[in-house]
C-alpha cells in the first residue's frame, strides 16, 4: 500500500487482486485534492464518473522511480468521484423501537481505514446488547450509550486527518522535501499518533483481544 502527499493533495493505492500469470494485479487508487471552499459543490455520490481533467494535471509531477502516479491514473478502467463529506455527530440514535447503525448513524470521512469498520463494531455492540437485554428498548439504550460517544469522537478526529495527520505534519515541517525522515519526525512520534488513533477507533489489538467473546 502506498500513501503520499498531505491534506491538500494525496494519493493512495493498493492491490485489490492477487497477481495474475503476468505478475500484474488490479489496483485501486484514490487521488484526493482540496478545492477552494467557494467552488460550486456537487451533491455527494459514490457512482458519478470522474473527469480526469479536474485532477490529473495536479498529479503529473508525481512520477517516482517506484510509482508513476499519472500513468496509473490514466490506465484506470473506470474512475469515479466522490466528495469528502461527513455530518455533525448526532445527539441521539434511538427513536422508539428504531435505532441507527453504520453510515446512517455516523457518516465520516473515509480515512483511517474507517467507515465500514465502525459499522461492523456497531453490529457487534448491538448484538451484544440484544443478547444481554433481549429485543427491548434497554438493549437500544445500551447500544447507543456504548457506540455513539466513540463514533462521534472518530467523526471529529477524521476531520483532522485521523492517523494520516502525520503526512500533514511532515509537509509542514519540511515543505521543500527531506533526505532523512527521522530528522523530520521521530519513529516514536509516528508510533504514538498511530497508537492513539487505534485506541480511538477501537483497533488496538490489546483492547480488542481483551474483550469478552460474544458467543463464547
Ligand atoms: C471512496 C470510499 C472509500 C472508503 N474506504 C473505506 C475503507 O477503506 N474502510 C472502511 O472501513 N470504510 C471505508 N469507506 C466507508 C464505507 O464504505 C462506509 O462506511 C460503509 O459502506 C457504510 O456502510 P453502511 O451499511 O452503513 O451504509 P451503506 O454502505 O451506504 O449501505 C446503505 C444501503 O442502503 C441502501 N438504501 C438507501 N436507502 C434505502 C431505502 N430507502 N430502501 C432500501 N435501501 C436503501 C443503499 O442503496 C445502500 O446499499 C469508504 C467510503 C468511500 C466512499
Amino acid at each position: 500500500m502506498c500513501m503520499c502527499g498531505h491534506e491538500r493533495q494525496k494519493f493512495v493505492c493498493y492491490p485489490i487482486s492477487t497477481a495474475g500469470r503476468d505478475g500484474r494485479a488490479g489496483i485501486n487508487w484514490i487521488a484526493e485534492r482540496r478545492f477552494p471552499a467557494d467552488r460550486p459543490w456537487r451533491r455527494e455520490d459514490w457512482n458519478r464518473p470522474g473527469d480526469l481533467g479536474e485532477f490529473l494535471p495536479d498529479f503529473v509531477p508525481w512520477r517516482f522511480p517506484w510509482l508513476d502516479v499519472p500513468a496509473l491514473i490514466e490506465s484506470a478502467a473506470a474512475v469515479y468521484e466522490y466528495p469528502m463529506v461527513d455530518r455533525e455527530p448526532l445527539p441521539r440514535w434511538n427513536f422508539g423501537r428504531m435505532t441507527l447503525l453504520g453510515d446512517a448513524a455516523h457518516p465520516m470521512y473515509p480515512i483511517g481505514s474507517n467507515g465500514a469498520s465502525q459499522a461492523i463494531l456497531d453490529a457487534r455492540a448491538l448484538t451484544a446488547a440484544v443478547m444481554r437485554h433481549g429485543a427491548t428498548p434497554e438493549a437500544l439504550t445500551a447500544y447507543e450509550a456504548e457506540r455513539r460517544p466513540k463514533t462521534s469522537a472518530i467523526v471529529l478526529a477524521n476531520r483532522r486527518n485521523g492517523p494520516e495527520q502525520v503526512m500533514q505534519m511532515v509537509e509542514e515541517r519540511a515543505p521543500d522535501g527531506f533526505a532523512d525522515l527521522d530528522a523530520v519526525i521521530s519513529r516514536q512520534e509516528l508510533e504514538e499518533i498511530a497508537a492513539t488513533y487505534k485506541r480511538l477507533a477501537g483497533f488496538d489489538p490489546a483492547i480488542l483481544n481483551g474483550e469478552p467473546d460474544l458467543f463464547g
